[in-house]
């Protein structure tokens, strides 16, 4: 380990679970190249300390009227957290900047935590926004304010499936809005508007995998962009969850056949409901495959865990199948026996996915998630589409086309050849292995622009 004084780093943390793992990852890979790290975070869904002791932390007082700190912000929250979050980060800055012996060389902070900016240029330190999610659905969400002024959302039903005009491959279907939720789209919009300046942005891809989006990026904000991933591959061993992570089921993947294994997760946040739930558990037990099924606590509307599912569903399942609360999912992906991942496709997912070479079936719900379906299922070519209304028969039928048939081969073929693509971009000399030099290069260099 590099000695630990080349200067301090403050990350801002947003405070769910897909945005604190990669600050997390993206904090250890700088505190191994030689910086000092301290993690700006939320009274909500902290980050444990003891699991990073070699980081220091900042709690910021966000001032949201909850009482149970595991409750999920929602995007209505972001605002008062964005404003509770400034007076704190700045008082800690000016104490720093007169006591610390370890200067704080620059912020960076998650796109979502934009006060962070405003602190930064008042502190006169460059601010760098960490990018969670694809630089494709950077774009996306860029275009919202344009696309609200071109009287183009809401959109009528008629054109859900019509390509939106500038944004190709994206269809109307894939924006990351809630058509039938304005106020949830004027936040939306709210939020773009307020992520405008930056000295420079990462961004948790690989150059090669979003060329078109990552050249327009560098074009619109014309700022170093450092495309530095995945994140889970560059900085792997990292224990980031909020949730106690089941690893009893690597035993029971060590007894599955090589391949055969079809992974099901939402994520942290995506939900269902009763019937949902029903509908996967038939579809999944009539796939006849076997399956590792991650169903969240509190994921499914009305129920604790998996009690709506019918009386005796064990028993249908026998040993075929394994259902867990939270899974350690890096290691589910990595293992031999999985074949395929059926997910909501959050960003951290299908990096994951993508990194070990593992062909996945597009659920999205919400956001980011249908944007990065539609590049995994359109443009990778390593996805099969199942959205809309979930049912036991199309469930079934997607199953096997992924993980029995030819069409799931040769998705399994493209996504290993991206998992090549995506190794060798983390080796010397790799995309993701230069950027990431180059940032520590403009940090300490102290020459990133000052927008
Ligand atoms: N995850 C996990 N175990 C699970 C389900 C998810 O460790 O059983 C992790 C997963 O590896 C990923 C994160 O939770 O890093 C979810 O982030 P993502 O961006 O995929 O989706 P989100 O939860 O933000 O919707």
């Amino acid at each position: 380990m590099k000695n630990q004084r080349l200067g301090r780093l403050v990350l801002a943390i947003f405070p769910l679970q897909g945005h604190t793992t990669p600050m997390l990852q993206l904090g250890n890979v700088l505190h191994f190249k030689g910086f000092a790290i301290t993690i700006a975070h939320t009274r909500f869904n902290p980050p444990n300390p003891s699991k990073h002791p070699h980081f220091n932390f900042l709690l910021l007082s966000d001032n949201l009227p909850y009482s149970d700190t595991s409750t999920t912000p929602t995007i209505y929250d972001i605002e008062g957290i964005n404003r509770s979050c400034h007076a704190p980060l700045q008082e800690f800055l000016e104490l720093q900047s007169q006591t610390a012996d370890v200067p704080v060389v620059g912020i960076i902070f998650d796109s979502i935590m934009y006060f962070a900016a405003t602190v930064a240029h008042h502190i006169k330190i460059p601010r760098l926004v960490l990018m969670t999610s694809s630089a494709g659905f950077e774009q996306t969400f860029r275009a919202i304010p344009r696309l609200l002024e071109e009287g183009s959302l809401p959109f009528q039903d008629s054109m859900l499936h019509e390509l939106v005009p500038d944004l190709s491959p994206l269809r109307f279907k894939d924006l990351p809005v809630s058509n039938n939720n304005m106020n949830e789209t004027l936040k939306l919009n709210d939020i773009a508007s307020n992520m405008k300046t930056f000295s420079a942005i990462i961004l948790n891809t690989i150059d090669c995998l979003e060329q078109s989006s990552m050249l327009q990026i560098r074009q619109h904000y014309n700022v170093p962009v450092f495309g530095i991933g995945p994140l889970c591959k560059v900085a792997p061993t990292l224990f980031t969850s909020f949730l106690e992570e089941e690893t009893s089921c690597i035993g029971w993947l060590n007894n599955q056949r090589a391949k055969s294994v079809i992974y099901v997760s939402k994520g942290s946040l995506a939900t269902s409901d009763e019937n949902e739930l029903t509908e996967i558990f038939w579809g999944l037990a009539n796939s006849d495959q076997p399956f590792l099924w991650v169903v969240r606590p509190g994921s499914v509307s009305g129920s604790e865990w998996t009690e709506v599912l019918p009386k005796g569903f064990k028993e249908v399942i026998g040993e075929r199948g394994l259902v867990v609360k939270w899974a350690p999912q890096k290691e589910v992906l990595a293992h031999s026996a999985v074949g395929g991942f059926w997910s909501h496709c959050g960003w951290n997912s299908t990096m994951e996915s993508l990194s070990e070479g593992v062909p996945m079936i597009s659920s999205p719900q919400f956001f980011d998630q249908k944007v990065t379906a539609r590049y995994l299922t359109y443009v990778w070519k390593v996805g099969i589409e199942l959205d809309g209304v979930l049912e036991r028969g199309d469930i079934e039928r997607s199953i096997r086309r992924l993980m029995t048939g030819m069409e799931g081969d040769e998705m399994r073929h493209r996504a290993n050849e991206l998992k090549q693509l995506i190794d060798d971009s983390i080796l010397e000399g790799g995309s993701s292995y230069n950027s990431l030099n180059d940032l520590t290069e403009c940090l300490l260099a102290k020459n990133l622009p000052e927008p």
